[in-house]
Parts: C-alpha cells; structure tokens; sequence
C-alpha cells in the first residue's frame, strides 16, 4: 500500500525505484518491536563487525530514533539491566546521536563547511565498486538504506580522504539514501571521519576490514592489488576560524525549544514533522481528540530527490497513525497548507522546522525530548560537551 502511494503521489520527487527497504519496515509497531528484540549483551565487543552479518551487534534502531519512534530516553532506560560494560558502550553511542542533535541545533546551516577545518573536494564519485569493501555497503546503502557505523567511516574516508572527492557531496549521497539520514548525525559523522570537525581524521585501510569484515577481502577482485592496503596520507585539511557559538550561546532555548508546552491559543489539529512521528509524540499525545496533518513538503523533497525508500518508510509510519486517529496526509508547500489552522505541535531541532513554524505560527509547541537538558555551554568537541552536561540516571 505505502509503495503504491509513493508511486502514485510523490514520484516526481524521488530518485530510483520506488522500492521499500529491504531491512526496515516503517511504523511503531515495527519500532517497539526492534527495540524489544534488542539485547545489549555483547554489545561493546560486536557493535563495530561489519561481516558476516550475523557477528553484528549493533541495533538497528537508527531509523526509529531519527523519525521520533523511539526517544533516547525510551531506549537509554530498555537496556538498563544489561551487563554494565555494554550498556555504558551503548549508552556512550545515545549521546552521540545527543550530541549531534545539540551541536547542529547550535550550527545549523554554519555546520556546512566544516566546524574546525576546511577540506577542498573535486566534484567526482569518490567509491570504486570493485573493492568488496566498497561494494558491500554500497548495496546495503541503496537496498536497505542503512548502514552500520563501520562501513559508514571507510565510506566517508575513502570518498574524500583518500579520493578527494568533496566530503559534502559524499554526505549528500548518505542522505539520499539513508532511512536515518539526519543533518545532525550524518554532517557531523561526515566532518569526524574526514577531519573537518575533529583534530584528526579517521584514517581507512585493509586493517580495518579484515578486523570487522573477516574473509571479505578473500571474494574482492582487488585482493592482491588493494588500493587501500597502506595507511592513507594525510588530507590537506586547512585550519579555520571556530565559530563562536561552538563554545556558548546567549540563549540555548532559541535553538532548541521551549521546556515546557509554550501555548497562545486553543488548538485544532496536531501538525506532525518528519521528526516527530511516533505515537508518543509530545504533541500527539497531548491532544488525542485532535486529528493529525502531515505534509510532504514537495518544495524540498523536489530538491532533495531522495531515495523512495525513505518516503515508504514514513508513509508506512502515517499509515499506523491514520489508523489510530484522524489523519490528514498533504502534498505542498506546509506553509500555504497550514495557513490559518491552529495547529499544536512538537518542536524539533532544525532549522526547516524554525523557518516553517514562523510562518505556521503554532499555538501550542510542546518540549523537544531531549536527553540531556540544553545548555548555553560548549558543543565544541563530544568530550567536552558530555562533561558539561548531566546524564540521565
Ligand atoms: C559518516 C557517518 C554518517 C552517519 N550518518 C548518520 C545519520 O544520518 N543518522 C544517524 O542516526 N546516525 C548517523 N551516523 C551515526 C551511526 O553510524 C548510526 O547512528 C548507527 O550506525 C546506526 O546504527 P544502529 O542503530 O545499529 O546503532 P547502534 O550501534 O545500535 O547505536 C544505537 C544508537 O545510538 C546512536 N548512535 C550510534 N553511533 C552513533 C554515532 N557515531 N553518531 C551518532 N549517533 C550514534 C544511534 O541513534 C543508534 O541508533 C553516521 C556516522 C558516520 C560515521
């Protein structure tokens, strides 16, 4: 059903085949059931093998957690019994995907080019198929739309490391395809593996993949040509002026929402975005009787042409919503559809949603579920970010 309304409603705004993800199935139902399936046992010793599949012991819950499926909190607190080692590994992983969200609600559009360093690109296709470690999370980048961590570094590294290819067409690329593509997660994953918002970069070769990928090397064609047998050079990284704001910031409230329901009016619906689209949305939940608009925002999607997958996914997600409450699902521009309707709903930590929420002017906005209370401190680096702030019990 999500296929056939991708095929017949947003087309022309995706790229490739309308195809579903091979791996992900959208909607919460699917989210509480990854989530309840995941033991973190084993987790710090496994969650970084690449090959064969069944060694991995990462989650797989990434795509739940970007669309607002699951919270951090949801899934800080399900993996609270576990064996301490690997729940202090996994819970580190949360506040990764806390910090990201806190240094790009900070950044923004300024995180483009690179926080700490300014790395030179040529326009070109930095990924060589006929390298089995290439090829492999290639096909899992277009089929699945998710990655683990891993491959997502060698990716990265050998796209603009070692081919000097532009790292911010690479990160296009990722989130073209990912069903977890976020700005937040991807730019600044993007900017640690390749040295622009770090002080050094990731640095990819044959070593990692036959520790995290064992016996991959034996199927590749390139085996005993490996183009990555050696350690990479150094990338021509230049030194740039820090933003400031990466340190402080006068207000961190303008930048990542109120801490409690702001409201100057009664709503009449419950405006969903793309980051809030589980069925304990602060909003959602806050307004049962109301019913839900979602709009796919044609203007950017136009721009973005993602991969179908992405869009299946969310429209598998609205379905389970439409099914629990009234639903209404647009094509357009949020804007001019949600002009003049009182609408409720949850804040989320990017710039799209400030320009949009200042034309729709919501009349309730409710909290962000953060992890970690926002603070005007420091998102210069992840260390000194989680020292500054408290960590949930
Ligand atoms: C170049 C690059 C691009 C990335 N792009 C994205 C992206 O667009 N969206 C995204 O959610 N993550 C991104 N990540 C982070 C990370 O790779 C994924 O979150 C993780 O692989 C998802 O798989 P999982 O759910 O099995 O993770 P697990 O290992 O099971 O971890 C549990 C959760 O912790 C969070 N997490 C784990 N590692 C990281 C990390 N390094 N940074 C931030 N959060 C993390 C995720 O929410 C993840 O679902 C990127 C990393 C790199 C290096």
């Amino acid at each position: 059903m999500a296929v056939a309304f991708v095929e017949a409603n947003l087309r022309h705004v995706v790229s490739g085949e309308v195809e579903p993800s091979l791996r992900f199935a959208g909607g919460q139902s699917s989210a509480d059931e990854r989530l309840e399936a995941f033991d973190v046992s084993g987790y710090a010793a496994s969650h970084n093998e690449v090959y064969p599949q069944p060694a991995r012991g990462s989650s797989g819950i990434s795509p739940y957690i970007r669309h607002g499926m699951l919270s951090l909190r949801q899934v800080w607190d399900h993996v609270a019994d576990g064996p301490p080692r690997d729940v202090a590994k996994f819970r580190t992983e949360l506040l990764w995907q806390e910090y990201a969200r806190h240094w790009y609600a900070r950044l923004g559009h300024r995180s483009r080019d690179g926080v700490m360093h300014r790395l030179d690109g040529e326009a070109k296709n930095g990924w060589n198929r006929a390298m089995a470690c290439m090829e492999l999370p290639l096909d899992e980048l277009e089929e699945d739309g998710w990655l683990v961590n891993q491959t997502r570094l060698w990716l990265a590294s050998q796209w603009a490391v070692r081919q000097g290819a532009r790292w911010q067409d690479g990160e296009d690329a990722f989130f073209r395809h990912l069903l977890d593509g976020s700005r937040a997660a991807n730019r600044l994953g993007w900017q640690i593996a390749v040295g622009v918002g770090a002080s050094k970069h990731y640095g990819f070769s044959r070593w990692q993949v036959e520790q995290r990928a064992r016996n991959l090397c034996a199927s590749c064609d390139l085996a005993l040509d490996c183009p990555v047998e050696d350690w990479p050079e150094e990338p021509p990284l230049i030194r740039i002026r820090r933003s400031s704001e990466l340190t402080a910031t006068a207000d961190p409230a303008v930048a990542t929402g109120p801490s409690k329901p702001a409201a100057t009016g009664v709503p009449t619906a419950v405006w969903l975005t793309a980051e809030s689209l589980g069925m304990a949305d602060p909003a959602l939940a806050a307004h049962p009787d109301l019913p839900a608009v979602f709009v796919f925002d044609e203007p950017l999607l136009g721009k973005l042409q993602l991969a179908a997958k992405r869009l299946i996914f969310m429209t598998e997600t609205l379905a389970e919503i439409g099914a629990a409450r009234p639903l209404e699902i647009h094509l357009g521009k949020p804007s001019e559809i949600l002009s003049g309707v009182n609408v409720a709903t949850t804040f989320a930590p990017v710039p799209g949603f400030a320009v949009r929420a200042a034309k729709i002017r919501p009349v309730v906005v409710h909290p962000y579920r953060w992890l970690t209370e926002p603070t005007n401190g420091t998102v210069a680096s992840f260390t000194e970010w989680r020292n500054s702030v408290v960590l949930p019990a």
